[in-house]
C-alpha cells in the first residue's frame, strides 16, 4: 500500500481520511480551565520525535496540553506532518480559543542544540527568550526558516490570535538539556499566566467598581 503524502493535506480533514486515529494517530487533550496557557504539539509522538515529552514537561498538570501524535510503525512524517498553517483539528482549535497564550512545540532539522522561536506573540516570545538565555540555551528570534508569522499558523489560534512557535533541533530534544529547556518555558508561561490573573483581578474590581457608582 502506497502511504500518502501530508505535504497534499490541506485540512485535518485531509488527514483523518487518509489516516486511522486510533491506530496511525492519536488525540490526547489535557484540559485545565483555570489555565489561560496552552502547550501544543501538533506533530507529536513519532512524526517530530521528543516534542510530545517536551510539551508534557512544559505543561506538567497545570496548564492545557494538546497532542496529536504519530503511532505508526514508519513513516509519521510522511504520512501525518499536517503544516502548522492547515492544522485546523476542530478539538484543537475548541480549546485554543479559550486560551489566550499558546506555546506549539516542534522538532526542526539541526545538528547543533539550538531553538528557533517564532509567531506573532512578540512579548510572550521576548519572555521565552529571556528565560532560555539565563538557561544558557541559545534561541534565535529571527533571521530563520520559521517565523510561524501566518495568523492561521496554529500557534496563532488563541484567544488573542497570537502565540509562539517553538522550533527544537533534534540534538536538544534528546539531551538532557531539554529538561531544563522545558524547565524555563513553562516559568516564562507560568509568569504570564500569573500577571494575567492580577490582570483580571484588577479588571474585575474596576468594573465592580463602576458598578457601585452607578
Ligand atoms: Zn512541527
Amino acid at each position: 500500500m502506497t502511504v500518502p503524502d501530508a505535504r497534499g493535506y490541506r485540512s485535518f480533514a485531509d488527514l483523518a481520511a487518509a489516516q486511522h486515529r486510533g491506530r496511525d494517530f492519536e488525540i490526547e487533550i489535557r484540559r485545565r480551565p483555570s489555565s489561560p496557557v496552552a502547550v501544543v504539539a501538533p506533530h507529536g509522538g513519532r512524526i517530530e520525535d521528543g516534542t510530545s515529552e517536551i510539551a508534557r514537561a512544559i505543561a506538567a498538570d497545570d496548564l492545557n496540553l494538546y497532542l496529536l501524535e504519530g503511532l505508526r510503525p514508519s513513516l509519521n512524517y510522511r504520512a501525518l506532518h499536517l503544516t502548522s498553517h492547515c492544522f485546523d483539528e476542530p478539538e484543537c482549535l475548541e480549546l485554543l480559543r479559550h486560551c489566550p497564550f499558546v506555546v506549539a512545540i516542534h522538532g526542526c532539522a539541526g545538528r547543533d542544540q539550538r531553538v528557533l522561536l517564532g509567531g506573532l506573540d512578540v512579548a510572550l516570545k521576548e519572555r521565552i527568550a529571556a528565560a532560555l538565555a539565563a538557561a544558557s540555551l541559545v534561541a534565535f528570534g529571527d533571521d530563520h526558516a520559521f517565523p510561524g508569522l501566518r495568523p492561521d499558523n496554529v500557534c496563532n489560534r488563541g484567544a488573542r490570535g497570537q502565540g509562539v512557535q517553538i522550533e527544537i533541533t533534534h540534538p536538544l530534544r534528546r539531551s538532557i538539556e531539554a529538561v531544563r529547556f522545558a524547565a524555563a518555558v513553562r516559568g516564562a508561561l507560568l509568569e504570564v499566566a500569573a500577571r494575567h490573573a492580577v490582570d483580571a483581578g484588577a479588571d474585575r474590581l474596576t468594573h465592580a467598581a463602576r458598578a457601585d457608582r452607578r
